[in-house]
């Protein structure tokens, strides 16, 4: 017999940018805030059965500094207005193979954050040093899913 295995998981979504470009605490880089849904399932043998939590989160696009909306304000704020200036943002992740550790127990820290503003071709560097798994927390937390890793 095997081992049922139960709990929650949470799953995100980037829903959009929205409302007026602000400026943020954090990284004073002034673009609309993200959107991003964040629902927690129940799960039995990795299968989801049914939500039990969701929640937005308000999201500055470049840094990802962020504060917790409950659903009713996030549904509120999240009124697209037709207007002729758009929010393009590509975010990606960079491999630098030339630092990629020779050693096969040594942990590969040589992946980097990026997000680029399409309009501008500002290109921005989040962080760097990371590894492979904090990318993907990080691709995570953004509810982002499509995501390329550039090896260069
Ligand atoms: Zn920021």
């Amino acid at each position: 017999m095997g081992m049922i295995i139960y709990g929650t998981k949470t799953l995100t979504k980037f829903k959009g940018y929205f409302g007026d470009k602000e400026e943020c605490p954090c990284c004073h880089k002034t673009y609309k805030k993200a959107y991003v849904k964040y629902t927690t399932w129940f799960h039995l043998d990795e299968i989801p059965l049914f939500p039990v939590k969701s929640t937005y989160y308000k999201m500055c696009p470049i840094c990802g500094d962020s504060i917790e909306v409950n659903g009713k304000q996030a549904k509120s704020e999240m009124i697209s207005i037709e207007e002729a200036e758009t929010q393009q943002l590509e975010t990606y992740a960079k491999h630098i193979l030339a630092n990629k550790p020779k050693g096969i127990m040594s942990v590969d820290t040589s992946y980097e954050f990026w997000v680029k503003d399409m309009v501008t071709n500002e290109e921005i560097c989040i962080a760097t040093n990371l590894d492979k798994d904090t990318v993907k927390r990080m691709k995570k937390e953004r509810g982002l899913k499509n995501f390329k890793i550039i090896n260069i």
